[in-house]
């Protein structure tokens, strides 16, 4: 995990926040082998203050499976990716709703 996103959930956490991910009765859908279970995980991501620093982990690694930053990347296809990336280098900090 890099170190963004670390420093990010240690924050939410210090100020005694959660990401939606970290709900215990939903958290499954972000890995979920359901669609559909992925796309309301997908929605839960909106307005999660470490979105950013997330999807970033989930491009950097080259995740294959789950929920990163508001993004399915299960099986996404490379120039999807490829452009998801682009767009994601683009939107400044503030901008976390352009990467959708
Ligand atoms: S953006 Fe990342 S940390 Fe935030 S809820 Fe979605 S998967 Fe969890």
């Amino acid at each position: 995990m890099n170190s963004e996103l670390i420093l990010r959930l240690v924050s939410l956490a210090a100020a005694g926040h959660r990401p939606p991910c970290g709900d215990p009765d939903t958290s499954g859908y972000w890995t979920s082998e359901d669609p559909d279970e992925r796309a309301l995980a997908q929605r839960r991501c909106r307005g999660c203050p470490a979105l950013r620093e997330c999807l970033d982990e989930g491009l950097t690694t080259k995740a294959t499976h789950g929920v990163w930053g508001g993004h399915d990347l299960t099986n996404m296809p490379k120039a999807t990716r490829s452009r998801l990336r682009a767009k994601h280098l683009a939107a400044t900090t503030d901008d976390a709703e352009a990467l959708f």
